[in-house]
C-alpha cells in the first residue's frame, strides 16, 4: 500500500492518478493533494478522498477552497509552503510529481530531501535540475521511479539487466500531429491544430511540446539523468513511431532489444510506478497486434529543430538543459496565448541559447535564477519576433 502525495492533482495526469486511486484502493491511498487555480476540482477531489492536507498554489483560492470543501478533517493549506507540506507529510511514503513545468520543481526537490519515493511526470524539474535532484534523491534515500511513458518502458526493460550491457536506448516519438503532413505549412498552423494530439489526450503544454518534438527534447535530457551515469558509453536516440504502442527500446551489448509494448494511456506507466516490480490486473485495456501494424522512422530534425535543440543541449550540458526548458515554456505559453507563431518556438529557444553564458547552476536558488534569467531572454525574443 502506497501513501501517496499526489502534486497536480487537477492535470491530465492528476487524474488519471486518481482513476486508479478508485479503481484499487488497496494499492494506494491519498493522504495529499495539489492544484494550481482549479478550486472547484481540488475540492471536489478533497471531498472525495479526504487527504491529510490538501494546498492550493494560488494563495488568493484558499478562501474559496475553504469555503467549497466547508466543515472537514483535511487541513487546508496555500502557496510555495503549502505545496512543500504536501509534498513531505509525515504519512506520506511516495510523491507523485505530476505539476507542469518549472513551477515543480521546488516541491518535487523537496520531496526528494526528504527521502520519499518520487514517481516523477514533471520531467521539466529533471531537465532543469538534473545533478541537484539525482543528489537530493541519494541523500534522501528515496528512489526516483518514471511515470513518462518512454522512460517508464526503458525502467521496465532494465529490470534483471546490468547498467554496463546497455548500449543504446531508443526512445519512440509519436511525431505529433504534423508528423507525415508534409502539406501542412507549420508556419500558420493555429492552436487547435497543434493541440491535437493523434495518440494521447494530455495538458496544453505538453501537447505543443509534442507537436514541436520538444517534449522528446526534453526526454533525451531526462532519459540521460535516469539511465546513464558519468562515464557510461550508451547512446539515446529517438525514433518516429506514430502509432505510440512501442514505448521505448533498450539495445544490450549482445545486439538484441528489449520492448515495452501496450496502449498510449498513461494509466499504465503510472500503474507501474505505484506498484512494481507487482502487477495488479485490468490496468489497460488489452491490444491486438495483428489490427495495428508497427512504423519506425527517423525524426525529421529540419522541419522541428527544437529536437536538435535538446540533443545541442543535452550535449552541451552545464546550464543549457535549464535555459533550453525555461525559454521553451516562454515560448509555448506566447504560442498558445496566439502571440506566437508554431516556428518561431524553436527561434526563441535558440536566441535564449545562444545568449546563454552563464556557469552551470549548483543551488536551488541558483537554477531558479537562471531559470528566470532565460525566461526573460526569451520574452525579449517574442517581443521582436511579433
Ligand atoms: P496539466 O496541465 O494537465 O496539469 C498540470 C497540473 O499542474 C495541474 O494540476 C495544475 O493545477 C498544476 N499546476 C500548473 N501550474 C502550476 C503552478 N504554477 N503551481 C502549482 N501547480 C501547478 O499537465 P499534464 O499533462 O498532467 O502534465 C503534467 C506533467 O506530466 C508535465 O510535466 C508533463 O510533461 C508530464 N507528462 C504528462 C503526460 C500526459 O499524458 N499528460 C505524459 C508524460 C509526462
Ligand atoms: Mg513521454
Amino acid at each position: 500500500m502506497r501513501n501517496l502525495s499526489l502534486l497536480g492533482a487537477t492535470g491530465s495526469i492528476g487524474r488519471s492518478t486518481l482513476d486508479l486511486v478508485r479503481r484499487y484502493p488497496e494499492e494506494v491511498r491519498v493522504v495529499g493533494l495539489t492544484a494550481h487555480q482549479q478550486v472547484a476540482a481540488l475540492a471536489a477531489v478533497v471531498t472525495e478522498f479526504r487527504p491529510a492536507v490538501a494546498a492550493i498554489a494560488d494563495p488568493a483560492l484558499l478562501p474559496e477552497l475553504m469555503e467549497r470543501v466547508g466543515a472537514t478533517a483535511t487541513e487546508l493549506v496555500a502557496g510555495p509552503a503549502g505545496l512543500e507540506q504536501v509534498a513531505t507529510l509525515p504519512e506520506c511514503d511516495t510523491v507523485l510529481a505530476a505539476i507542469v513545468g518549472g513551477a515543480g520543481l521546488a516541491p518535487t526537490l523537496a520531496a526528494a530531501r526528504a527521502g520519499k519515493d518520487v514517481a516523477l511526470a514533471n520531467k521539466e524539474a529533471l531537465v532543469m535540475a538534473g545533478d541537484l535532484f539525482l543528489a537530493e534523491m541519494a541523500a534522501g534515500g528515496g528512489r526516483l521511479i518514471p511515470v513518462d511513458s518512454e522512460h517508464s518502458a526503458v525502467y521496465q526493460c532494465l529490470q534483471g539487466c546490468r547498467a554496463e550491457d546497455v548500449r543504446r536506448i531508443i526512445l519512440t516519438a509519436s511525431g505529433g500531429p504534423f508528423h507525415g503532413h508534409p502539406e501542412i505549412d507549420l508556419t500558420t498552423v493555429t492552436r487547435a491544430q497543434a493541440l491535437a494530439h493523434p495518440n494521447w489526450s494530455m495538458g496544453e503544454k505538453i501537447s505543443i511540446d509534442s507537436a514541436t518534438l520538444m517534449n522528446k527534447g526534453l526526454e533525451v535530457i531526462e532519459a540521460r539523468h535516469l539511465f546513464i551515469s558519468d562515464g557510461a558509453e550508451a547512446t539515446i536516440e529517438v525514433v518516429v513511431h506514430p502509432e505510440s504502442i512501442v514505448h521505448s527500446i533498450v539495445e544490450l551489448r549482445d545486439g538484441q532489444m528489449l520492448a515495452q509494448l501496450g496502449r498510449p494511456d498513461m494509466r499504465g506507466p503510472i500503474a507501474y510506478a505505484l506498484t512494481g516490480p507487482r502487477r495488479v490486473a485490468g490496468v489497460t485495456e488489452r491490444l491486438d497486434l495483428t489490427a495495428t501494424p508497427l512504423h519506425f522512422t527517423a525524426p525529421d530534425l529540419d522541419r522541428f529543430p527544437c529536437l536538435r535543440l535538446g540533443f545541442a543541449a543535452l550535449a552541451a550540458g552545464g546550464p543549457l538543459p535549464c535555459v533550453l526548458n525555461g525559454a521553451n515554456e516562454t515560448a509555448v505559453a506566447a504560442f498558445l496565448a496566439n502571440r506566437l507563431p508554431f516556428t518561431a518556438i524553436p527561434a526563441v529557444i535558440e536566441t535564449a541559447m545562444a545568449a546563454c553564458t552563464c556557469p552551470p547552476p549548483a543551488t536551488l536558488d541558483e537554477i531558479l535564477a537562471l531559470d528566470s534569467w532565460a525566461r526573460a531572454r526569451a520574452s525579449e525574443a517574442v517581443a521582436k519576433m511579433r
